[in-house]
Parts: C-alpha cells; structure tokens; sequence
C-alpha cells in the first residue's frame, strides 16, 4: 500500500509510502482519495494527520510518471488537494522533511500544517520551465506573503521551516516528533470544534501589491532572458493577488498548460530526465557493486591534477599527489590552496575548511605513496611513452583491485590499459578544465573496463557532484570529437570571408557561454594546434583552415600570452579585436584564392551546431554515445550549451531533422563541402520522420 493507515487515539495517520521521496503518483492519489472517504465515515475518526514515511514528506510529482498517461490520471493532485479541503473532519499535514511542489502544494490544501523545523519546503517547478499547478501559486502568497511566495515560486529554491515559523504557513514548527506534535495538535482542534481554515479564503495583504509587482515583474524579466516561465510565476502571484481565488486557479491553470509546451520548458524537462538517465548504463543493474573507495591517489599536479584532486578533498576523501620534481609538486599545491583561499575571499568555504581539506592532502614524489590508494587518476602529459611510463609502475605498485583511471583527453584509453596486466581496472575519468569547476564527466570504458568499475566510477561522480556521462573509446570521446568539427567550421568561416568577433557573437547570440575562438583563447590555441600537427599525418584526409596553425606561428596562443584571436591587456580578460589578426585572415583568403563574401549569423549558427549533430549522430551510430540525451548532457554540463535548447541533439530534434539535413545539403554545395556528408543515422530518421531522442 503506498498510504499506511493507523488510528491513534481517534485520528487516522495516512502515512506516504513511495520511496525513495514519496512522489505523489497515481497509485497514492487515488489511495489518498479512499483513505479520506473511509476517515469521513468513521465516527471513531475525530481528525485526519497526513505525513510521510522515511526522511522525506514528498518530492511532488512522481518523476517515473512524467510523460505517461498516469500522470494525468483522475484523482489529479488538484483533485486530492480539494477532498482534502473539504474534508468534514479536520487535516493537519505533519511535515517530517523535504516537501516540494507538489507536496507543499498538498499540504496547502489541509487546514493546519505542522512541521519540523529542518524541514526544507519549496516549489522548484521554475527550474523546469513551468510553474505550480496545483494551486501553489495561488495558496502559498495567501501563507506566506506575497513578496516570500514570490521569491519561492521565481527562484525555485527551498527554504527551511524555521524561517517560515511565524507566517500563517505553519501553526507549528517543532524540533520534537513532528507526528506526536499533530496529534496533541489535533486532538485540541478537534475538541475546540472551531471551524475548519481553509487557505483558499485568506486575503493576501500587503501595503503596495501592485507597486511590488510592478517593480518584480521589471526585475524578473531583466533576469531571465530566454526563459518564459519566471515571467509567467509573476503573472500568477499578480493573479492571486488581483483575482478572486477560483478564478487565479484558472489562470495559473492556463499558464501552467501554455508553459509546458514551450520548447524552453521541453528542453530543461529534457535535461533534468537526461542527467539521470546518463547515470544509468544499460547493462549495470543493481547487483553490480561498486568497489569502495577511500583513499585517491593522483598522479601530476599541473593544470588537471590539481583540480581533480581539490574534488576528492571537498569531499572528504584523502588525495596523495605524486608528481616528477619538487617544484611542480610545490607550485601544484600552492595553486591547490590558491584556490581554496580564494573561496574563503568569496565566502564560500572557512579558513577552517581550507585546512581540513589540505591536511587531507599528502605530496610525494614517490610512487610508493600510491600503495593502498583504492582509485588513482594519471593526469601527466598528454603522450603515449609517458602514459606508458606511468601505467607500468602503476602495475606495479597499485594494490589489486585498485581502480586505475586516466585523465587523458585524446588518447586511446584500451591502449593504455593494456600497459598493465589488469585492463579491466582500468577507464578514463575524463575532467574538464577547471577541475574543481567544470560540472561534466566524461567516463570512458574501455573495451575490457570491469562492469563494477564503471560503477564505481559513475558512484564516484555523483559523491562529488560531477555530472557523469559514459563514453565509449574514441579519438576525442564524446565531446572533443564532436568539437572539432565545430571548431574546423570556426576555422573555415574565417577562409570564408567571417572574422573571429563575428563568429563568437553569432554563437553567444545563439546562447553558447563562448563562442568558439574566445574559448581557444581560453583553453591556449597551441593545445589544437599539437592536435592538428598528429592529424596531418594519422588522417591526411582531414582539412582544416591553415588561420589557426598561422596564429599558433606567431606565438599567439590566447590569454596565456596576452594575445590569440583577439589581443589581451594587462588586468584585462576582455577580448579586443586584432587588427593583426583580421590583416593575418584576409590575406590567408587571398592566398588560397576565395573571395571573401558577407556571411550571415544564421549561416555561422547553423554551420557550427549542424557539424556538432552531424558527428552526434555517427557517435550515437557507432554506440560510443548510448542514446542522444548522453550527448545533450555532454554538451550543457561542459561545453557552455545554451540550456534552454537542450542540447545539440534535442535541438536538431525541435528544428527537424529533415530541416537538419536539408541545410546540411545546402552547405554541401558550398566551400570544403565534403565536410558535410550526412551521417547514415541521421539520413535513416530524416527519412523515417523520427528525431534523435525519440
Ligand atoms: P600539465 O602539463 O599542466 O600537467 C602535467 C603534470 O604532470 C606536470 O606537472 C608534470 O610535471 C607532471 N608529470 C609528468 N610526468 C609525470 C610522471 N611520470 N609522474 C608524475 N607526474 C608527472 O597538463 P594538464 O593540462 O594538467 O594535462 C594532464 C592530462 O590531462 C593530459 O592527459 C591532458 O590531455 C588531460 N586533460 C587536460 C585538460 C586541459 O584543459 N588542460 C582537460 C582534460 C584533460
């Protein structure tokens, strides 16, 4: 039974049960329902305390619902939410924990609340691109106030009981047994006999409602640019705040159904269902164990070690770093606590932290430092002879069983594995810079990857809350290999008759954090360029612009050197448009002999995030990606995606792949046209009138 039903001194306790948050699907609704008929019935019933089993009072809408019939199944929540309120015998909802959206929106619906003071109740429906449906928008101003209901429903973001103790939200907020509170509650009610409050008759009152609107509405919409829904809370609190009370249900109704729709809100429900399915691998069920890990070993304290290591210390785990010399090992720690004391700068973390987390952090330049490690990550230069080097000691010294990983960017990870005896403890843990920032994972499995270390991988991002995807083994995995044929487009626009600022606007104008040249100054040209110079001999087939090798030969490797694409200043990062540059691009034009024309900002959009999607597909086709989601994921966590799109995939998917291809033909016709041979994949589901996510 997903309701657990027990009398106690005359009030039925109606207990959720639907672990693991107690989602409020159909199978609980409609127990709900029956739960409460048979309480009204009962003369032995006095009053009705409604609480939910485990940690949890409810996380809202079952998730494993979403888009299946049941989720729109009579009892809806608004139904439960009215039987409840027109129950005859008093409800109190005790509140034991986490209530959000949906479960807030239910206890809104009982005459009293009583909650735990810890408790963290919100309604995070914005953050999905819709807004409460179930009368939120409409009851919590009535609970709370307008200007705290606003800040809620806008922002998302839950709050503690405790700072809503004193609002009419909650008659009590206790520290002791949250259900032992509302039966003393309940049993006074019921023998006050007082009438029943309903929330839906409080007035909403506040000295300059339109006033406050007015100025929210103007901040909100300044705020969130791209994003509908933000808007359309204002609109409803203003509805709440102006209309009688049935008639802002209706308006929040029709908000809630034109939001839903909105490709901004299927491209963020997108994204929310896509990180967790990235989470799950098709052939790792629940009977895989992870492996324990305790302690990390790293192994290089450049660029990535640090970073990486910083993760495993913020969560509390022992980090040994091992680098060649001492003076790396001291400047890698000293930009390791760098960091941290930037942190405490900002406020985010103590100067007490920063110590915990460096005293968990052991420097050697010894390998034997690595003995007992149960996880080692390599992040050493980026060459096989190194690699080689490092694994074969890692064989070695490492304990069995240990789980060895690299953090490598473009190598082949079953070619590393094999320098060991033990492939099968070996994948690629695959950061993104900075380390310690970048949310993205790629986690690469080889080709004789243990099943339970791929789940100890994935276990270990979620402990530090990276957002893991799994890749399979290829030049670039997921998101590199699709990059360099975005970056090769960049590159060719250029030839074309385009100018890196126009390039980067276009694809800021679209959304991207950066456009592609800003980013290479970023990350330093001469990393594409060492690239470039392998390819010419493994894949001579392969072109590029010669623009960017040209800039590389000037010694224009981007922030680093205080000039790339565009020239730095001093106490600067902004980029400023070179003039040595443009002269460099526009004799490059002349030299292979194409006349520079005017290029639009649609072309450079579609030419950009069509060669990602046309690479998605063959890596989809090819099975390193397992499904499109994975590469959306890839793209939002780590490469700077515009959010509200989805992804690449998702977006080809909302333009229509048949779209997709028809400018891909287009483009074809054009200048380094062989570039845009469709994927076969891509061809089949055009064809077939199906999308990539379907
Ligand atoms: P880096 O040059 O900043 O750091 C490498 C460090 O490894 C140096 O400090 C070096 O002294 C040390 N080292 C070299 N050989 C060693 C050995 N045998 N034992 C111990 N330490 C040794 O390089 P990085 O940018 O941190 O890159 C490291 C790896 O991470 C590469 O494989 C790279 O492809 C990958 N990667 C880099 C990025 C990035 O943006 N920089 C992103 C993802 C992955």
């Amino acid at each position: 039974m997903p309701v657990h039903t027990d009398l106690r001194d005359g009030v039925a306790v109606l207990t959720l049960d639907n672990p693991p948050v107690n989602g409020l699907g159909l199978a609980i609704r409609r127990e709900l329902v029956e739960a409460l008929e048979r309480a009204q019935g009962d003369s032995a019933i006095r009053a009705i305390v409604i609480t939910g089993g485990g940690r949890v009072f409810s996380g809202g809408a079952d998730i494993r619902e979403f888009n299946r019939p049941e989720s729109g199944q009579a009892p809806t929540l608004p139904t439960v939410i009215a039987e409840i309120e027109r129950s005859s015998k008093p409800v109190i909802v005790a509140i034991n924990g986490l209530a959000l959206g949906g479960g807030l929106e239910l206890a809104l619906g009982a005459h009293y609340r009583v909650a735990v003071s810890d408790a963290q109740v919100g309604l995070p429906e914005v953050k999905l691109g819709i807004l409460p449906g179930a009368g939120g928008t409409q009851r919590l101003p009535r609970a709370v106030g307008l200007e705290t209901a606003l800040n809620m429903i806008v922002s998302g973001a839950p709050v503690a009981a405790s700072k809503l103790a004193g609002t009419r939200l909650f008659d009590r907020v206790v520290d002791a047994d949250v259900v032992t509170a509302a039966l003393v509650f309940a049993n006074e009610i019921a023998q006050s006999g007082a009438a029943l409050p309903r929330v839906r008759d409080w007035a909403i009152e506040h000295d300059n409602a339109e006033g406050f609107l007015a100025f929210s509405r103007a901040a909100v919409e300044a705020a969130s640019a791209h994003y509908p829904a933000p808007l359309k809370c204002v609109d409803a609190l203003a509805a709440a705040a102006r209309l009688p009370f049935d008639a802002g249900i209706a308006f929040e109704r029709d908000a809630f159904v034109a939001l839903v729709n909105t490709p901004e809100s299927r491209a963020l429900r997108h994204a929310f269902f896509g990180e967790r399915a990235a989470a799950k691998v098709a052939d790792i069920g629940s009977e895989v164990k992870p492996r324990d890990v305790r302690k990390v070993g790293v192994i290089g304290a450049g660029t990535m070690g640090g970073g990486i290591s910083m993760n495993f210390l913020n969560a509390g785990l022992p980090v040994t770093i091992v680098e060649t010399g001492q003076e790396a090992l001291d400047r890698g720690i000293a930009t390791i606590r760098k960091n941290y004391e930037n942190s405490v700068k900002k406020g985010k973390l103590s100067a007490t932290q920063v110590e915990q987390r460096m005293a968990l952090l052991t420097p050697t330049l010894s390998y034997d430092g690595l003995k007992d490690a149960d996880l080692i990550i390599e992040a050493v230069f980026e060459d096989y002879a190194v690699k080689e080097s490092v694994f074969r000691q890692l064989d070695t010294i490492a304990k069995s069983g240990a789980i060895l990983a690299s953090n490598t960017s473009t190598l082949d990870v079953d070619r590393i594995a094999a320098f060991t005896s033990r492939p099968q403890d070996v994948l690629g843990m695959h950061f993104f810079s900075p380390a310690n920032v970048m949310k993205l994972l790629e986690v690469v499995r080889g080709a004789k990857t243990a099943k339970d270390v791929l789940a100890t991988a994935l276990a270990l991002a979620k402990a530090i809350r990276k957002t893991a995807v799994v890749s399979g083994v290829c030049d670039g995995f997921i998101g590199n290999r699709m990059l360099e044929q975005y970056i090769r487009q960049a590159g060719f626009l250029l030839d074309e008759g385009a100018l890196p600022q126009q390039v980067d606007r276009a694809m800021e104008n679209f959304g991207f954090a950066m456009g592609p040249f800003r980013m290479g100054d970023l990350a330093g040209n001469d990393i594409g360029w060492a690239i470039r110079k392998r390819r010419y001999v493994e894949k001579p087939q392969m072109t590029y612009s010669r623009t960017a090798d040209l800039l590389c030969e000037r010694g224009r490797y981007g922030q680093k050197t205080g000039k790339g694409w565009y020239d730095y200043r001093a106490g600067d990062r902004a980029a400023h448009p070179s003039a040595e540059v443009e002269a460099l691009i526009v004799q490059h034009s002349r030299d292979i002999e194409l006349e520079r024309r005017e290029i639009g900002d649609e072309e450079i959009v579609e030419r950009l995030v069509y060669a990602l999607v046309n690479e998605g597909a063959r890596i989809l086709e090819e099975g390193v990606a397992a499904k499109a989601s994975d590469i959306d994921i890839v793209y939002l966590a780590g490469y700077g995606f515009p959010p509200w799109r989805g992804g690449p995939m998702f977006h080809a998917d909302t333009v229509g792949l048949y779209n997709v291809l028809g400018a891909m033909r287009r483009h074809a016709r054009g200048y380094q046209g062989l570039a845009w041979t469709p994927a076969p994949l891509l061809l089949l589901l055009a064809d077939a009138g199906k999308s990539f996510n379907a």
